[in-house]
């Protein structure tokens, strides 16, 4: 490819058509030489490290029991490993944080029957400590929303009591109806005007779980388990909070020197910590989110070793970005080269499925990045689907997006695998376009 940087998408697809014509002249075997979906990588290469990073030893990579640094350490090694050069004095960038943890165990007897967490249920990110019998007050779901004053609800015996919403038909209720029932869950956390100690929900929902930076004065917790509100008279909860108000935690930055042009950047990013643990017992594995882009980020770090970019490519795996892409925020604003440089960024997140492609957010915001792309896929068909979301700020994309950085977020699609639980697992994944995509991507930052 040509040395210069190639400005627009127009003359990046101009080059593009003569390479196609030239796959199609040189003939079929150069094709599957050049365009092969493999490099010699090996898939297994990725399993390892996502259940390396699922392991019970990384705690769920949140921050309870060193589990993000114990993670953001490993990340260092492989980056050594693979080459790369720090991009941050010894390739770390800490920050502080302020974030609600659960290290001890918690305990959550409902009627008579001890529930299991994670599992039967989940207490809201933000509970403080807890403990002791409180009496059941059950209302149904429908009936709280229609209260007059929701937020000042009374209950007898209100510091001994919680209530107990009966959401189980949760499916029957219409989406206006299911904000306003968050809306005033939210608010009864915090409402100084209602007298109950608590909020317990049952819900069919699949229980997902959280992060949360700062404390609420009453907890919520949501159980999923077949029991009858009218034959629940008590509850049993012991819980502990512990509020970490300045929390070290690091981001991990290395790079690849470019060989003809070394001053300009593609990025790859992927941040590493997910929700940690919530208790002693439970903690969230998180493979699909996100020990998959980490391990695409580490898988794409040994190719580039193995085959040395024209350009220079940064690899940063993030911290903090469940309590709100803190870490990537940070690096933008504390960024160790100007961001000028940066030709374009690809943010891995969710990449463990894929059994129906992928989606490039921001791809309808760089609709010639994104229709490069999408040709080279048509044309190796690295992937069922290559479609397109426009911009939202939902992952590590977005500090950069606000700094008018080029780049895409992408994720897999299909399989249906169950989010922010503890049965985020790596048994759960199917990786079906892992190597699809970690190819169309190899392919598509070749023509910067
Ligand atoms: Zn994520």
């Amino acid at each position: 490819m040509s040395g210069i940087f190639l400005k627009t998408a127009h003359e990046v697809y101009f080059i593009y058509r003569g390479y196609r014509m030239l796959c199609r002249t040189v003939g079929l075997i150069i094709v599957l030489n050049i365009c092969s979906a493999n490099y010699g990588q090996d898939i297994q290469y990725a399993w390892q490290i996502i259940d390396t990073l699922c392991s019970e030893q990384f705690k769920g990579r949140g921050f309870v029991k060193n589990g993000d640094k114990k993670t953001a350490a490993l990340i260092r090694t492989i980056f050594r490993e693979n080459g790369l050069e720090p991009l941050t004095e010894n390739y770390y960038q800490p920050f502080q944080i302020a974030v609600n943890t659960f290290p001890k165990s918690i305990e959550l007897v409902l009627g008579n029957r001890p529930l299991v967490p994670g599992r039967d249920f989940v207490i809201s990110p933000s509970s403080p400590s807890f403990k002791g019998t409180f009496k059941l007050y059950a209302i149904r779901a429908e009936d709280l929303i229609h209260q007059v004053a929701p937020d000042s609800l009374q209950v007898p015996d209100g510091s001994e009591s919680c209530i107990l919403i009966d959401n189980r038909h949760n499916d029957e209720l219409d989406a206006n109806a299911r904000d306003l029932l968050s809306g005033i869950i939210t608010r009864l956390q915090n409402s100084l005007a209602t007298n109950i100690a608590g909020i317990v929900e049952l819900t069919s929902e699949k229980l997902s779980w959280g992060i949360s930076t700062d404390i609420s004065l009453r907890p919520y917790i949501k159980v999923n388990y077949p029991a009858d509100p009218d034959t629940l008279e008590n509850i049993f909860i012991d819980l502990k909070n512990r509020f970490r108000k300045k929390y070290t935690t690091k981001n991990v930055a290395g790079y690849i020197r470019g060989t003809e042009c070394p001053d300009s950047f593609i990025v790859f990013t992927a941040h590493y910590d997910h929700l940690g643990q919530m208790g002693a017992d439970t903690y969230f594995p998180g493979a699909n989110d996100n020990a998959s882009g980490v391990a695409m980020l580490l898988y794409l770090s040994r190719y580039f070793q193995q085959n040395p970019p024209r350009i220079s490519i940064a690899f940063v795996s993030f911290s903090a970005e469940e309590i709100g892409l803190v870490g990537s925020f940070h690096f933008v604003n504390h960024a160790p080269f100007d961001l000028r440089k940066i030709k374009f960024l690809v943010n891995f997140d969710l990449v463990g499925t894929g059994s129906e492609g992928i989606k490039a957010v921001n791809g309808t915001i760089y609709p010639d990045e994104f229709q490069l792309l999408k040709e080279i896929n048509d044309e190796f068909n690295f992937l069922p689907e290559v479609s397109e979301r426009s911009a939202t700020c939902i992952s590590d994309h977005c500090p950069f997006d606000y700094k008018g950085v080029p780049g895409f977020y992408i994720y897999t699609t299909g399989d249906s695998p169950d989010y922010h639980s503890i049965f985020d697992r790596p048994e759960a994944l199917s990786m079906a376009g892992f190597e699809g995509l970690a190819t169309l991507i190899i392919q598509f930052v070749n023509y910067f």
